[in-house]
């Protein structure tokens, strides 16, 4: 290869070279062309993929980790529970809860004056023994609110699906709803303060009326204010269908995010057995809500939370009076303490967070040197999540991550491909002409050799070769000489985008169209057309033996290949006809024939 030509090449490359030191750099089109193309395609893959719906699972699941790595917090100590688990029924020797047993129960929570008492059983049917123990204690309790169950699944009939309170609740309006909505993967991430209900009654859900209710005897009282709850300044935001990372959620009714401790139990927890046999302080449960309800695995009213499998919480399932106790403690924590209720940007500035994250990627891609780019890639996919911890713990903010980080590697891969193509042009182009260069040239051969090998079918050569190029250089200078081989080699490139094959550059002021599938006569006409066009540009060339203006000389060669041909003869041929071309005089074109081989003479008569 010729070394100016290598020189020229690894200049372009960045290689060497000082062009960089003297010139300013001028604004970079391509590279702000490639910016808006990751950037922007990043960004409406990821949104699209994302309004599918198909990036929720893991926006799900990346809240969830979020919540079992979340800080400690201290049981809230306004919350008592009280559960009957299987042991409690073994040690009271019945296989249910009776109304006598739980009249039992009510009676010894009611002794220490809690302020709310929150009652998880459905309690619309007798279960004797004792019901008119049970109807007394309810008479006498004002403070107790019981559960009905008002949301039916699909298809169900208010008569087969709902579950109606304790009439004496329900004349006392001592009801609320004990419905728990549960995502789709099965957990509970979300409680309702109203479920959406099918009839005309609205009811609170349990914990949001328990909560009401322990508010309300500090006289802070929920008001409506367009559509948003309000408690005591504090605005209780609703979950909308696209709130974080859900997409068309059923957000009915008035659903909140649920933000529970990482402790495993919302509140104390009391055995039913301690509270009977006394073994209870008799001020643990004094102006508190208690909330009663099954701890027995065979009641199954078992819930699966974020903290459910984690290695960070020993509760493996959460029981239903559990996830209402866990409601109530977060309302009355956000309007008392100003805990941050779990919320997410509005869409629009979630889109705006993916967005940057799309071409804040691509641009230290594009701008930043590898080492440099590397680094702010790690920290980015590093600080990324550590960023939406922050906002999660600190403020209760539930960024969009995966879409966020998903655009952020998509965007800078995008760039690193780009990259690589486009090293990939540059090192199969040669630098002063943008013609193919010798390697190209070489594969090319070797490809088309293997098909006509296949295919039996001819392939053809032009070789060029400039004449008295040296006398060029020595009457005008080597860069005008550049000059005129940059024109020489646009006329051979236009002439395969008018004819056909791959036009590239041999090395020094040689060229060379490889022409698959071309007939002897199709190269040898393409080859005049080159010579003609050249012509007629009337390149000046003083120092010309054979003409006023630039010309070349061109060898044509056709070949089948064949098993016992070297790759190498269809060159060899175009260069004895080229040379052949050259001893009759220059400026026009042969066609290489055998006899060409034997001597100058012949070569000079055959022309
Ligand atoms: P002929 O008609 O027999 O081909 O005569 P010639 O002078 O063209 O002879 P030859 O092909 O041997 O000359 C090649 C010259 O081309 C020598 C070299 O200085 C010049 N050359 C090769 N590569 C470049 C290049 O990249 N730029 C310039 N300016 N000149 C080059
Ligand atoms: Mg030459
Ligand atoms: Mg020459």
């Amino acid at each position: 290869m010729n070394p100016l030509h290598l020189f020229s090449q690894l200049q372009s490359l960045g290689g060497v070279g000082t062009s960089s030191f003297r010139r300013k750099r001028p604004v970079d089109w391509p590279q702000w062309r490639s910016l808006l193309m990751a950037g922007s395609s990043a960004t409406a893959l990821l949104l699209l993929v994302r309004a599918l719906g198909l990036l929720q699972p893991l926006e799900l699941r990346s809240l969830d980790w979020m919540q079992q790595l979340r800080l400690i917090e201290p049981v809230d100590a306004r919350i008592v529970l009280v559960g009957v688990t299987d042991a409690d029924l073994n040690w009271l020797d019945t296989p249910v809860l009776t109304d006598e047993t739980l009249a039992r129960i009510i009676k010894a929570v009611q002794k220490q004056s809690p302020r709310v008492i929150g009652l998880d059983f459905y309690r619309n049917l007798p279960v004797e023994p004792g019901r008119k123990q049970l109807d007394e204690i309810l008479q006498e309790s004002p403070n107790l609110v019981g559960i009905e169950k008002v949301v039916l699944e699909e298809g169900q009939s208010r008569q087969d699906g709902a579950l109606p309170g304790h009439p004496l609740l329900v004349a006392g309006e001592q009801v609320a709803a004990s419905d728990v909505i549960v995502d789709r993967d099965g957990r509970v991430r979300r409680g309702a303060i109203f479920p959406a209900t099918t009839g005309p009654r609205v009811l609170e859900g349990l914990g949001a009326r328990v909560a009401l209710d322990y508010l309300a005897a500090e006289e802070l009282y929920p008001e409506l204010d367009e559509e948003f709850l309000k408690i005591a300044g504090t605005t209780i935001a609703p979950l909308e269908p696209y709130s974080g990372g859900y997409m068309r959620l059923d957000s009915g009714g008035y659903q909140v995010m649920f933000n529970p401790r990482r402790t495993a139990k919302p509140g104390e927890l009391i055995s039913v057995r301690e509270l009977l046999t006394g073994n209870v302080a008799s001020d643990r449960m004094t102006d508190r809500i208690v909330m009663l309800g099954s701890a027995a695995p065979s009641a199954a009213d078992v819930f699966y939370t974020p903290h459910s499998n984690s290695y960070f919480r020993d509760s493996r399932v959460t029981y239903g009076f559990e996830l209402h106790a866990e409601l109530a403690s977060q309302l009355i924590s956000q309007v008392l303490d100003g805990r941050p209720a779990l919320h997410s940007l509005s869409e629009g500035w979630e889109m705006l967070l993916i967005t940057i994250s799309a071409f804040g990627g691509a641009a230290s891609q594009l701008w930043l040197g590898e080492k440099k780019r590397n680094v702010i890639l790690a920290v980015a996919l590093l600080g990324m999540p550590l960023a939406s911890y922050g906002a999660f713990i600190g403020l209760g903010l539930w960024l969009p991550l995966m879409p966020s980080l998903g655009t952020l590697g998509l965007a800078s891969l995008l760039i690193t491909l780009n990259r690589s193509s486009q090293f990939k042009t540059l090192a199969e182009r040669d630098a002063l002409t943008r013609l193919a260069n010798r390697r190209r040239f070489d594969e090319a051969l070797q490809r088309s050799w293997m098909e006509g090998l296949r295919s039996s079918q001819g392939l053809s050569l032009i070789l060029c070769d400039v004449d008295y190029f040296k006398l060029y250089n020595d009457t005008y200078g080597h860069s005008l000489g550049d000059d005129c081989l940059t024109r020489v080699a646009q006329v051979i490139q236009q002439s395969t985008v008018l004819g056909s094959g791959l036009a590239a550059r041999y090395g020094g002021e040689e060229f060379v169209v490889l022409m698959p599938k071309a007939t002897p006569d199709e190269a040898l006409a393409q080859a005049n057309q080159i010579r003609e066009r050249l012509m007629a540009l009337q390149l000046p060339h003083e120092a010309s033996k054979i003409s006023d203006s630039v010309t070349l000389s061109l060898g044509v060669a056709t070949l089948v290949p064949t098993m016992n041909l070297p790759m190498g003869a269809l060159v060899e041929q175009a260069d004895i006809a080229l040379y052949a071309a050259k001893q009759g005089g220059r400026n026009q074109a042969r066609i290489y024939r055998p006899e060409m081989e034997q001597d100058g003479e012949i070569l000079t008569q055959a022309a």
